[in-house]
């Protein structure tokens, strides 16, 4: 290409995007950033702006949009949120140095910072109660590492994992974005895309577990990652990956990174993506967040306390000691609510200090993060004050809220009661705190209220009582006069003081020696202020990063209490007990609640949740720890099998439980199933998922696991359905030994408690009422009796023809089997649950006409109707003969 048909500019533009191929280029022109060529072919249909063009490049137009500076995150928000990835590029010096250096020199340009899903730090950008999370996995041999870093608070996490337990891992962190070595990249790419997880392949060297370690050592300022514990190859190759990625990224800006928490195995209750999904712990089945678990718990009243716990409900630990630590904080604070109180309405005043920390650390703070590091270290000594005061199990948190007066009081002194949102619009540094800036700032007053009294001089001497001195950015300081004027303006003696400068259709602009010579003593003045404004704010920067690792602590005491006190307000508020944890195999649950289905029923006013108990524990007394559960549909099984898995985990997580009591054995593995759940968008066929979800529980559910099955086998035949439920609850009685929950259709099973002595039937309690059912919610001992499926099905508001011919051949089947056998057993069993009420010697029994009379209330009905019956009846009689 020769040097005449590209710009110099556009060879710029060029060079730079050929650094950064897989991201959107926004390069900065003036007060835009532009997008060239397929970039803003893509832009313009994600974003929905006009596509233009400028110039040509190799004799084709130039594709060209824009989106203004100022206005640029919103259009960065859509972009992200479209996967896309954008790179900025900003300018790196004014046009006027650029022409110091040659009339054609083009301004430096320079990429300051690449835009992607896993690195984003603006609150617009993120969700305030969530995490955001930039992962990394890596494999040495057989042993795998995985590393997960949210860049806008800091928290570093590594745990190991393998290709079995990357799926869980990946649905508890939700990664944003994860790099994995380009190596493994195909033998990943299912099961990553599969959780909806974006994947970036990167170099297999950046996975170099003896690169990961300079990587750790020159973040965190250490001579060996050993400070932090003892991390495998696999997860130094990881959070190498990690930090490399965020140095690419950030463009050599070290974030303020906490240090790594190295996760213990087997320190946390596995729970994998199905069963997370399932309980429907951080979003419904629907993928939003209202109707989940978390969404009914989340009393926080900060970001950092919404994200701490979301992250405790996601990863339940195993650890005794730590529960009971965390159990005792909200205990304490369920018996103390005045405390509570206090706690939460100071709370409710503070900012997000973990966010605002992270900008300043990668040099895009604003004056409002340090006002919210000021703001948030205030209440931070308010909260400490409110604790001082007893004696608390909060001490150690006590003595990460108080004493920061030094900081606090330079915050005070120096910033501004309500800084500016952009340090350029200066007024960030108060008043009276440094001298030189005061100054700087009386002389650019003094001089504003000098305009203003030669406004009156000069309209004196001009005998114009209209004459306005005015501002703008093209004339700078101005005087005007109507047009009318003009002429005199323009004429001795007045034009020896007004200079002409323009004419508009209904003004005359002049300016003055003086009024000039004043504009340079107030814009010197103001630039000077501003100067200085900048220095200090660096300043106050500085010394608020050499504070980073206590203002962490401080954020993260924050969180904590904010989380024990939202769980204690709940507890409250929700009747919740405080549950007994131990490191037995016990089970025990009295009259727990399903925090979800008790709150929806609430808000829609209809009759309470009743409470129903559970008692798995294993090995003790005669507790049975498997219950089969039988009952028809609608009866609450589902509900039941699911409240008991959120009990465990609201237990294990540091929360009260919604129970009158409750006594867990910790549990290490938590398996929940429904039966004949299709996964259409993943191509799989309901059985084959069905399969797939229980041979994944029977091959790896030890003996401390809980396991929760709903209709396993309802996806397939009767029979295949029925042995496979069989054989499966047989395996997980007799060689997983867990405690187990099982809710079946296929009533058969019940027979075998005679031959599995650790089986229990329980079945969800119905009434029928008038040939209706009522469902009392209640699990009690014992078997359900039969299916009621017509009567659901005419609840369901199936037409009274469809009920009546279904209770007619119901009928006539269960007649024909116990009259032929076996033969017409099959029909039968393709039914849902199937046990038929004693029937009458023949001759009794009561024919279809009188059932279907005996159901019709005449007073209800119309003419039409009553017609319509005469018919039926009719069709009945035939059947009946
Ligand atoms: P299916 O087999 O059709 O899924 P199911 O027996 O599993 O039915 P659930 O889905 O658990 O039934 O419950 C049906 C409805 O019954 C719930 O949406 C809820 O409104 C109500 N319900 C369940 N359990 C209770 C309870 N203990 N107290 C009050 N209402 C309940």
């Amino acid at each position: 290409m020769s040097g005449k048909d590209v710009t110099p500019m556009m060879a710029q533009y060029l060079a730079i995007k050929a650094e950064h191929p897989d991201a959107l280029l926004f390069y900065r022109m003036g007060d835009f950033y532009e997008l060239f060529f397929d970039d803003a072919k893509a832009a313009a249909t994600a974003l929905d702006i006009a596509l233009t063009k400028r110039g040509k490049h190799l004799g084709q137009d130039i594709a060209m949009c824009g989106v203004p500076h100022h206005a640029a995150e919103g259009y960065l928000l859509t972009l992200i949120r479209k996967g896309f990835r954008v790179a900025i590029c900003e300018q790196m010096e004014s046009p006027a140095e650029a022409k110091k250096r040659g009339y054609k020199a083009v301004v430096k340009r320079e990429v300051v910072r690449l835009v992607t899903p896993g690195t984003l730090t603006e609150d617009s950008l993120l969700s305030a109660r969530a995490n955001n999370y930039l992962g990394g996995f890596c494999m040495v041999r057989d042993a795998g590492g995985f590393a997960w870093v949210d860049l806008s608070t800091g928290d570093v996490t590594v745990a190991s994992a393998s290709l079995t337990t990357l799926g869980p891992l990946l649905a508890r962190v939700a990664p944003s974005e994860l790099l994995v070595s380009e190596a493994e990249a195909e033998l990943l790419r299912p099961q990553i895309t599969d959780m909806g997880v974006a994947m970036i392949p990167r170099q297999s060297q950046s996975f170099d577990s003896t690169g990961g370690a300079q990587w750790v050592c020159s973040q965190y300022a250490v001579d060996s990652p050993d400070a932090f514990g003892q991390m495998s190859r696999a997860q130094l190759g990881a959070l190498g990956a990690v930090l490399a990625y965020l140095d690419l990224t950030q463009k050599g800006h070290t974030a303020l990174l906490r240090p790594p928490t190295i996760e213990r195995d087997g320190g946390l209750m596995l729970i994998d993506s199905a069963t997370r999904r399932n309980l429907e712990l951080t979003h419904a089945l629907d993928g939003k967040r209202a109707g989940s678990l978390l969404s009914v718990m989340d009393r926080a009243v900060t970001g950092g306390g919404a994200r701490l716990l979301e992250s405790r409900l996601t990863s339940p630990t195993t650890d005794v000691a730590t529960i009971a630590a965390r159990l005792d904080g909200v205990t304490f604070l369920v018996e103390n609510p005045n405390l509570r109180v206090d706690l939460r309405s100071t709370l409710r005043a503070v900012p997000d200090l973990e966010r605002a920390l992270s900008r300043i650390g990668l040099g895009r703070g604003g004056p409002r993060d340090l006002g919210a590091i000021r703001q948030g270290l205030q209440q931070a000594d308010a909260l400490a004050g409110l604790l001082e005061t007893q004696e608390t199990p909060f001490a150690t948190h006590v003595a990460a809220l108080g004493g920061h007066e030094e900081l606090l009081t330079l915050l005070r002194d120096a910033l501004a009661a309500e800084p500016p949102l952009l340090l350029r619009d200066g007024g960030a540094i108060a008043a009276g705190h440094d001298a030189e800036l005061d100054d700087a700032r009386t002389l650019r007053d003094q001089g504003r209220r000098v305009v203003g009294g030669l406004q009156q001089d000069y309209a004196a001497l001009a005998d114009i009582t209209s004459l306005k001195i005015k501002h703008n950015n093209v004339l700078g300081y101005f005087v005007e006069t109507p047009a009318t004027h003009a002429d005199r303006m323009m004429s001795a003696p007045l034009s020896e003081t007004f200079i002409h400068r323009q004419t508009t259709a209904n003004q005359v602009r002049f300016t003055t020696v003086e009024l000039s010579g004043l504009e340079t003593r107030i814009l010197n003045a103001g630039a000077h202020a501003l100067e200085l404004e900048k220095d200090i704010f660096e300043r106050l920067i500085t010394v608020v990063i050499d504070h980073a690792a206590v203002l962490s602590s401080v954020a993260r005491a924050i969180a904590e209490m904010d989380v024990t006190s939202a769980l204690a307000d709940l507890a409250v508020a929700g009747d919740w007990t405080r549950p007994r944890v131990d490191a037995s195999r016990a089970f025990k649950v009295t009259g727990g609640r399903h925090p979800v289905v008790e709150a929806a029923l609430k808000r829609e006013d209809g009759g309470g949740f009743i409470p129903n108990d559970c008692d798995l524990t294993a090995g003790i007394d005669d507790s049975r720890p498997v219950w089969l559960l039988t009952g028809p549909n609608m009866a609450g099984k589902s509900t039941f099998l699911r409240q008991n898995a959120l009990i465990a985990i609201l237990a294990q997580s540091g929360s009260y439980v919604p129970a009158e009591a409750a006594h867990i054995g910790i549990v290490d593995q938590l398996f929940s199933r429904v039966g004949a759940s299709d996964d259409l968008a993943r191509g799989r066929s309901t059985f084959m998922v069905e399969m797939v979800e229980t041979a994944a529980i029977l091959n790896q559910a030890g003996s401390n696991a809980l396991v929760i099955l709903d209709e396993i086998g309802r996806g397939t035949a009767t029979y295949d359905g029925l042995s496979i439920a069989w054989a499966t609850l047989e395996h997980l009685h007799n060689v997983n030994l867990c405690r187990a929950l099982f809710a079946t259709h296929y009533h058969e099973l019940t027979a075998l408690t005679a031959t599995l002595d650790g089986l229990r039937n329980a079945t969800v309690a119905v009434q029928e009422w008038e040939g209706d059912v009522v469902f009392l919610h209640e699990v009690r001992d014992g078997a359900a009796d039969r299916s009621y499926g017509v009567q659901v099905a005419r609840l369901a508001g199936l037409p009274d023809t469809v009920i009546n011919r279904a209770r007619t051949i119901l009928q006539t089947l269960e007649e024909g089997d116990r009259a032929s056998g076996r033969a017409t057993k099959t029909l039968v069993d393709d039914l849902p649950l199937f046990n038929a009420p004693p029937v009458a010697p023949a001759g009794q029994r009561e024919s279809a006409v009188h059932l279907r009379l005996d159901s019709v209330s005449p007073d209800s009905m119309s003419p039409r109707d009553a017609l319509d019956l005469i018919y039926e009846l009719k069709a009945l009689k035939t059947q009946d003969r």
